[in-house]
């Protein structure tokens, strides 16, 4: 069903949410775009202007690690400058009153931890863009370091240990999904009764399978996000408004 508007819509949201004793969160690229960060696939997002690079292509070419790089450092101005957004902070409180048990995430930048979610309990299926790791080894770097290798040898930098290239510690196109996460998530999907899916084009698979997986196990779900989706039909409550806007009544003090 799809809210008539924004305030229906927040005091429906409103009355599912004292009748939760569970819910999980899943959040995607437009609950941060408030915060600064584009998304992927709105006008003027990520997408319409760099093509994704895969991560086989990642791994073979020094020229698309160098690229890789470069756009990510192009970047941390707007990465180092966000702060959690209205929904980052209304489900930091939902966390805190322990309504939330974690949040599951498609996003990289670190946010849903920034407004109070303790690492553990923030389920990044597509990793983490504020650090990185050696793809051989595993060991991990700030991006101060990586800038510094980067602005002082004009290509993507290597790891101390092993010499293999080091990339952001997040997930690309082609690379496999980090098995922790998705067990964690699965778990959650499975085991709540209300399934928030916030600023999400549900698009990008297997990630956009939890909300499915939610319904089909019993959870209400509700789909906030400002154009349609291809789950709607399935959600028992659609809100096609802005995420801050629907979210804001729930931050508290
Ligand atoms: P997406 O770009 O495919 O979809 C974002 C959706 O949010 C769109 O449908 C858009 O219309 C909607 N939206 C944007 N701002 C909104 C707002 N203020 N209110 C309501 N709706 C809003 O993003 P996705 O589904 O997360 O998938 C893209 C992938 O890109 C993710 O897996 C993620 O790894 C990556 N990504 C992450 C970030 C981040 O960490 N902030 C940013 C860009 C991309």
């Amino acid at each position: 069903m799809i809210a008539m508007d924004l305030r229906t819509g927040v005091e429906q949201l409103g009355d599912m949410i004292a009748a939760a004793a569970t819910i999980v969160p899943f959040t995607g690229a437009g609950i941060s775009t408030e915060c600064g960060i584009p998304d992927f696939r709105s006008p003027g997002g990520l997408w319409t202007r760099n093509r994704p690079i895969p991560y086989d292509e990642f791994v073979a070419s020094q020229d698309a690690r160098d690229e890789s790089w470069r756009r990510r450092l192009a970047m941390e101005p707007v990465f180092a400058a966000a702060k959690p957004g209205r929904g980052h902070r209304a489900l930091a409180a939902l966390y805190k009153v322990g309504k939330i048990p974690a949040v599951i995430t498609q996003n990289i930048d670190n946010l849903h931890q920034d407004s109070g979610f303790a690492a553990d309990h923030v389920v990044e299926l597509h990793g983490n863009t504020t650090y990185a790791r050696c793809i051989g080894c595993d060991r991990s770097y700030d991006l101060v370091w990586a800038k510094k290798q980067f602005d002082e040898s004009g290509v993507a930098p290597s790891c101390l240990e092993c010499d293999q290239p080091v990339k952001t510690a997040t997930i690309s196109f082609g690379q496999s999904m980090p098995e922790g996460a998705m067990r964690q998530a699965t778990e959650l999907a499975q085991h709540c009764d209300l399934f928030l899916a916030i600023g999400s084009s549900l698009v990008v698979w297997p990630a956009a399978g939890f909300p499915v997986m939610a319904r089909n196990c019993g959870a209400k779900l509700v789909i906030i996000n400002n154009e349609p989706t291809e789950q709607d039909d399935i959600a028992d409550l659609v809100i096609r408004h802005d995420i801050g806007e629907t979210l804001g009544p729930f931050v508290g003090n």
